[in-house]
């Protein structure tokens, strides 16, 4: 071969080596910037109420208010939209303050008289996962067949809520344990979810994410029915941080107890559920 080819050849071979050594170290050290980070904090309510003893469903509203200050202090609250442009913003994390996301279970009605003038005053945004059949109705839970009713929201409260402060996601029609029903089952509570929402809601909806209701989800068909339905992110209650760049279908929630003191809320703002502490 002509000694000029050669050369070039050789010539092309190694800037093709420098170049994907340039590449791979890049790549390296985003993703040891991304393992750095906590993640994304995603911490999950369901009932603000005073009426109700405090348990892991229930917080009162003095106990409620002390976390939001907490958290408008001293972390970064975002809201759930935030999945959609994680690469960003973990790039751009220029401190270290927790990345939270405030989550609401079910849809009660004390979600709107109590939890939510307190978002607003504070302006911080939260998301509530609804269980669409119940939405509008004075259909209740035995646990709580003593409140009065209606228990749960209505789409009027759901809309001026949305006007500010609040998104929403689906969380099924009937609250059922997904792994119990078929493929076309579960896609029917979610595509069900999805359609009452679009009909229904003005604004703040996030369509693409989803909340497993009793966090219950079966792989491979629950995803399967998530994927035909173009569902990007799914909530379970699994404790933990999430840290997965893409298409994320068990995003972790620290579970927020009625009883957890100042101190066991600042660990489970690390990810870690206080029981493994
Ligand atoms: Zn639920």
């Amino acid at each position: 071969m002509d000694v000029k080819i050669l050369n070039k050849l050789k010539f092309i071979r190694k800037k093709t080596f420098i170049w994907l050594c340039a590449v791979l170290g890049k790549m390296f050290y985003f993703f040891r910037l991304c393992e750095d980070k906590p993640g994304i904090i995603v911490l999950m309510y369901h009932r603000v109420n005073n009426n109700l003893p405090p348990g892991p469903m229930n917080i009162q509203v003095s106990r409620f208010y002390e976390q939001i200050v907490h958290l408008k202090k001293h972390c970064r609250v975002v809201p759930m939209a935030a999945f959609d442009s994680f690469l960003t913003f973990v790039k751009n994390e220029s401190n270290f303050k927790p990345t939270v996301i405030i989550t609401f279970d079910d849809g009660f009605r004390d979600n709107y008289l109590n939890a939510y003038p307190i978002l607003k005053k504070l302006e911080l945004p939260a998301t509530i996962c609804l269980t669409t059949g119940f939405i509008g109705t004075n259909k209740t839970i035995p646990l709580y067949k003593d409140m009065p009713l209606p228990d749960y929201l209505s789409w009027k409260e759901i809309n001026e809520m949305a006007e500010d402060v609040m998104t929403y996601i689906p969380h099924s029609v009937s609250h059922p344990m997904l792994p119990e029903l078929d493929y076309e089952g579960q896609k029917k509570e979610v595509a069900g979810s999805i359609q009452e929402m679009k009909l229904r809601l003005k604004q703040g909806s996030c369509e693409r994410t989803f909340c497993y209701p009793f966090g219950g989800f079966k792989d491979p068909t629950t995803f399967d029915a998530l994927d035909a339905l173009g569902i990007k992110w799914a909530l379970t209650t699994m404790p933990g941080s999430n840290k997965r760049l893409s298409r994320n279908l068990i995003i972790r929630r620290m579970t927020m107890n009625g009883y957890d003191s100042m101190e066991t809320f600042k660990i489970k703002l690390k990810g870690i559920d206080p029981g493994d502490a």
